[in-house]
């Protein structure tokens, strides 16, 4: 982990990985040494009142995790000029080179005799000691949280969810994380990890960063390099991790009103009451609320029915669940005489993958396609269908005649598996041209299967 901005580590004699209890414990032992009425301290107090300073930030998770960031970002700021080399950042837990750091902050609730206390873990995580420690803050709330009175179960259920979703996370943060890494990997001279997280980052939220993002593939294309790769997501939420979190966390409260439940049902006169009253309370207004919608069915059907919705240029028509959150690109520029629903399908079965809206003189992407064997067809109109993913005429449709087969290949680099995977370019003209004359195909074919 890096860097100490402003000396509150040093301060109080402690590095950046310190956990919550080395930090309050810290400041009490020197605020203790260094207290003026001691009379042993010789500087009138102003070393007291540093240690007062550093452990106000310092003893507080969320500006404990601002102070970290501030700390991140200085220690970027003299890139461009005759920096010091970076190095790539480490997990805090694990001390491995990861190559997509989160900063995190998980709480930990625990109860003892009534009295309820939280306890931040926080730091620098790769995704595997993240899950870890998601689950491990997640079991220790879910069961010693509860126990103490008000707060332990506001916090549990409060600070749980938090660890239940992955910590309290911060997106500025992790974007000066991974451009840290960037420029740490360029420095390494691992340009495809380095490209890779600049490509990404051409989106931050940061204007520096994506900035800095812009003028480092930049740099790279024009030395010639081409962004083959793209780093496979290692955050992606584990369903089953969820579920398991979700069940530690409740298992306290689920079994308390179970208990309660049992012991309710042993009076028979309370339950059957409610029961009664529920079933005739929900009856009525649904014999009404059937009857009436249906009259207003038949009031007003348009002639021709259009799509009456705005379509954004590259909105995903059909198939946006099949497409992944990693996978191939498929990149068209639309300079025919209309719009255009561009299709992918596999090569052998027919099946449609995932068809996508290219407005006229737009460019747009559709990412995300699995492994396999596809021909790309699309459809020139001008206006969409009712169901807003077919047009109500085409113009033209038409097929690129090479089935492009995609396939990933991955290269081993640290906790950041950089996969390669391909982009496709088509341009789609008015007049027909370019390197690839696509072959006209019938209407039918094209709308098989959507
Ligand atoms: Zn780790």
């Amino acid at each position: 982990m890096a860097g100490d901005a402003r000396g509150f580590y040093a301060t109080l004699e402690l590095d950046s990985s310190a956990s919550a209890a080395d930090i309050k414990s810290a400041y009490r032992r020197l605020a203790k040494e260094y207290h003026p009425d001691t009379g042993r301290v010789r500087d009138g107090g102003a070393r007291f009142q540093q240690i007062g300073a550093a452990y106000e930030i310092l003893g507080d998770a969320e500006k404990r995790a601002d102070y970290d960031n501030l700390s991140e970002q200085a220690d970027q700021a003299d890139y461009s000029e005759k920096r010091r080399p970076l190095s790539p950042i480490r997990c805090g837990t694990c001390r491995q080179i990861t190559a997509q750091p989160r900063y995190i902050i998980f709480w930990r609730v625990i109860s003892v005799v009534l009295a309820t206390t939280r306890t931040p873990v926080q730091g620098i995580f790769c995704s595997t000691c993240a899950a870890k420690e998601s689950l491990k803050s997640t079991a220790i709330t879910g069961l010693l949280g509860w126990w103490g009175f008000p707060w332990g179960p506001i916090w549990t259920v409060l600070e749980g969810v938090k660890n239940l979703f992955g910590g309290v996370q911060n997106k500025e943060h992790e974007e000066a994380l991974l451009w840290h890494n960037a420029l740490a990997f360029a420095d390494a001279g691992k340009v495809p990890l380095s490209y890779a997280l600049a490509e990404r980052l051409l989106s931050a939220k940061n204007g520096e960063i994506r900035a800095g993002a812009a003028q480092l593939t930049t740099f790279y294309r024009s030395q010639g390099f081409k962004p083959t790769g793209t780093l496979k997501n290692n955050w992606i939420n584990n369903p089953a991790q969820f579920l398991a979190k979700l069940l530690l966390l409740s298992m306290v409260p689920v079994a308390l009103t179970a208990a309660i439940m049992y012991s309710d049902r042993s009076s028979p006169e309370a339950s059957y009451g409610v029961a009664s009253d529920l079933s005739e309370a929900y009856r009525e207004p649904t014999a009404n609320s059937l009857e009436a919608p249906a009259d207003d069915y038949n009031a007003s059907e348009p002639a021709t029915p259009t799509c009456t919705r705005k379509v954004e240029n590259g909105k995903i028509l059909v198939g946006a669940k099949r497409l992944g959150e990693d996978g191939h690109i498929l990149q068209i520029s639309n300079g025919s005489s209309g719009d255009a629903i561009v299709k992918v399908r596999s090569t052998d079965t027919g099946n449609l993958l995932a068809s996508f809206f290219v407005k006229q003189n737009s460019e747009s992407q559709l990412s995300g396609i699995p492994d396999g064997s596809y021909k790309i067809q699309y459809a020139i109109g001008t206006q969409l269908a009712e169901n807003c993913k077919s047009f109500t005429g085409m113009s033209a449709v038409n097929e690129f005649p090479n089935p492009e087969s995609l396939t990933t290949t991955s290269e081993e680099t640290f906790e950041g598996t950089l996969v390669k995977r391909k982009r496709l370019s088509y341009t789609l003209y008015a007049v027909p041209g370019g390197d690839v004359a696509p072959t006209s195909i019938s209407p039918e074919e094209f709308e098989s299967g959507t």
